[in-house]
């Protein structure tokens, strides 16, 4: 019998199994993919290799704090390279805007834009600063399940300092007056789900993980941090079961009793479940057990979901950069298609990864590997026919604006992955990318809760609850799970 099972191997579910062992319990995790990894699995074809999903490394202090409560440093497992710049932006053909990894030099680059804006620059992040000292000290570590636990007189304090009933959009706007400058410095709210004007000012801490924690990038790929989370579970004890879905969770009077899979019946004295939490409510606990009712999770705002294409291309694609994004469009009319009135979006904004720009490892000589990414609205019916017009879209744009001709024949590998893809390889509810939206209301206490009063023994973790979407949120929903699970499951 084991102390825990966790279902799911995604950043949380790795995170959750890696506490839990540290602390002497005897953990197995059970993933229903063929490997560990979650949205961040990796494959490899004719040469190349592919992050699935996340692309950028930001916030390196939270996975330093997490290898360290292992006695260990991410150097142990892998090489980081801070990326200078740290991406590309295209606002139009041969309107281009590079962000240094200097913030001084960025301020200079700001002030040919808009006089004054250096100045600006240096006090919207020391603000950004303080929103991410407190955001990472104090609120992101709180597995909310009660208002209770905000009730501490420096935050109560310091609610009006974190600017949580302002908008980010609201927040720029303040600073800044030039078009570019505030695309730019609202573009993480794309990361958290929503347009703009209705993710909180607070999040400008996003500003400053960008900006002045730098963006980053393990060499070998962003599954390196996988490969080493699973190296720092392994070296606990816990063990590990892919290729294993688990189909029901038995309940009998408030006590999960064992789980069914499609390889047997396992049972443990306590369950962290950090697959996606619609899922597991909804298909695998009985419906007397659930906390949220389909109508709840149908008013539910998520993020958008993706249309991604893993691409090969046998010759390099130059004028892009490790990290590119396509903003020569409109925002407000892309915001609307994606998050107002869900459809297929006229001009879409779009983010293209190159990794073999750093990394020759993952392609072959003089070939490129490119990940192209369109945010989409979640739940919208797609079809090959749809995914391919928008692939030609974004490849038309690449070429124009890199000046980089591109033929069909320079394409050596193609994968596509959308809403379906999410829905069979992740359980993911309206085949959805990155959980929930950060919206006010969908913050901190709003969000589905960690435990369910009617379970005893079951702790959920993961993106779709506490903190939130992203991978270093992710990461410690596992350790704030891991804490729930030592502290109510009796283990
Ligand atoms: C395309 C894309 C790009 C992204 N880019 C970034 C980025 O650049 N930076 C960033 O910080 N974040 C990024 N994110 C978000 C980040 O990747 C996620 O928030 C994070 O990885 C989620 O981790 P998780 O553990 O909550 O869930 P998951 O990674 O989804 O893990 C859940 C696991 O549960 C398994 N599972 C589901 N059902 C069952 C079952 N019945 N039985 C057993 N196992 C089951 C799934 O197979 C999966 O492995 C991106 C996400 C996507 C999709």
């Amino acid at each position: 019998m084991k102390d825990t099972i966790v279902i799911g191997s995604g950043f949380a579910g790795l995170a959750a199994a890696c506490y839990l062992a540290k602390e002497g319990k005897k953990v197995l995790v059970l993933e229903k993919n063929e490997s560990v990894g979650g949205r961040a699995s990796f494959f490899q074809a004719k040469g190349f290799s592919f992050d699935m999903g996340p692309s950028w490394y930001w916030m390196p202090d939270v996975f330093e704090n997490f290898f360290s409560d292992f006695g260990k440093k991410p150097s142990d497992f892998y090489t980081l390279e801070r990326l200078d710049p740290g991406y590309k932006v295209f606002y139009g053909k041969g309107d281009e805007f590079e962000v240094p990894a200097s913030t001084k030099e960025l301020g200079l680059l700001f002030e040919e834009l808009e006089p004054g804006a250096a100045v600006q620059l240096e006090k919207f992040l020391k603000d950004a600063k303080y929103k991410y000292d407190r955001g990472i000290n104090d609120l992101i570590n709180k597995p909310s399940l009660s208002l209770m636990e905000f009730a501490n007189p420096l935050l109560l304090k310091d609610l009006f300092a974190l600017d949580l009933l302002s908008s980010i959009e609201g927040l720029v706007g303040r600073y800044f007056k030039h078009p570019k400058i505030r695309k730019l410095l609202e573009f993480p709210s794309y990361f958290l789900g929503a347009t703009p004007n209705k993710i909180p000012a607070l999040y400008s801490l996003m500003n400053f993980a960008d900006l002045q924690l730098g963006t980053w990038y393990p060499i070998g790929g962003m599954h390196e941090i996988i490969k080493a989370m699973h190296r720092v579970a392994l070296d606990l004890g816990v063990e590990f079961h892919t290729d294993t879905a688990v189909e029901k969770i038995n309940i009998d009077n408030g006590v999960v009793t064992s789980l069914d899979t499609n390889q047997g019946v396992f049972k443990s004295k306590s369950v962290v479940a950090a697959a996606d939490y619609n899922f597991v409510e909804q298909n695998l606990i009985p419906a007397s057990y659930r906390q949220y009712d389909a109508a709840y999770w149908d008013k539910q705002i998520l993020a958008p979901s993706s249309l991604i294409f893993y691409l090969g291309f046998n010759k390099n694609i130059k004028n892009l950069r490790h990290h590119n994004l396509f903003f020569d469009k409109d925002f407000k009319a892309f915001g609307e298609d994606i998050y107002e009135q869900p459809k297929w979006p006229e001009e879409p904004l779009f983010y293209a990864c190159v990794p073999s720009k750093t990394d020759q490892s993952v392609s072959p000589d003089g070939c490129e590997n490119v990940f192209l990414l369109m945010p989409v609205s979640p739940d919208i019916e797609g079809s090959d026919d749809i995914h391919t017009h928008y692939l030609n879209l974004m490849l038309d744009r690449i070429s124009d604006f890199t000046g980089e001709e591109i033929k069909a024949e320079n394409i050596v590998f193609k994968r596509s992955f959308a809403h379906q893809e999410f829905k069979d390889r992740y359980h993911a509810f309206k085949g959805n990318a990155y959980g929930l939206a950060n919206t006010l209301k969908q913050t901190a206490i709003f969000k589905p809760k960690m435990m369910n009063p009617k379970i005893n023994n079951l702790v959920y973790a993961g993106q779709l609850t506490v903190p939130g979407p992203g991978v270093p949120p992710s990461l410690i929903s596992g350790k704030l799970a891991a804490e729930l699970a030592i502290k109510h499951c009796k283990i």
